[in-house]
């Protein structure tokens, strides 16, 4: 498995609108935008920092991963996004090492990025995401 950089770190946050203030306005960082992945549920926006990105998240439906991490834990960084080169072999070599997987196969993320999740039983408690851009 070849890991490139720290991709992102996903916070999750009840408003972007407000959550982004702090970003931009006390931060200076830039706002690209947002995107809405319908399947996860979420709203994210990017905000790049050097190599890497601040990803805030909000829930689109009270159903929705990010709905129910804010009401078991609040406000706070949701993930961690590690870039690989080829996300169907580190997949496979997790697996064979004998880490849960969340997704066994690549879903669809933010930005055209094909993304898996890693289950935190199996990571020290942090939520792992492996995230392929071409
Ligand atoms: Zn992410």
């Amino acid at each position: 498995m070849n890991i490139l950089k720290i991709d992102h770190l996903g916070i999750a946050v009840n408003s972007i609108d407000e959550g982004k203030k702090f970003w931009t306005d006390v931060l200076g960082l830039h706002f690209e935008g947002k995107e809405t992945v319908a399947e996860q549920k979420v709203t994210t926006a990017f905000f790049p920092v050097g190599e890497s990105e601040v990803e805030l998240l909000e829930s689109t439906a009270p159903d929705g991963p990010i709905a129910k991490y804010l009401e078991k834990k609040g406000e706070g960084i949701q993930h961690i996004a590690f870039r690989v080169d080829d996300i169907e072999a580190a997949l496979a070599e997790l697996k064979a090492k004998g880490i849960r997987l969340i997704d066994e196969t690549p879903r669809k993320g933010a930005g055209g990025a094909r993304i898996a999740f890693l289950h935190p039983k199996s990571t020290s408690g942090v939520l792992v995401e492996l995230c392929e851009r071409k």
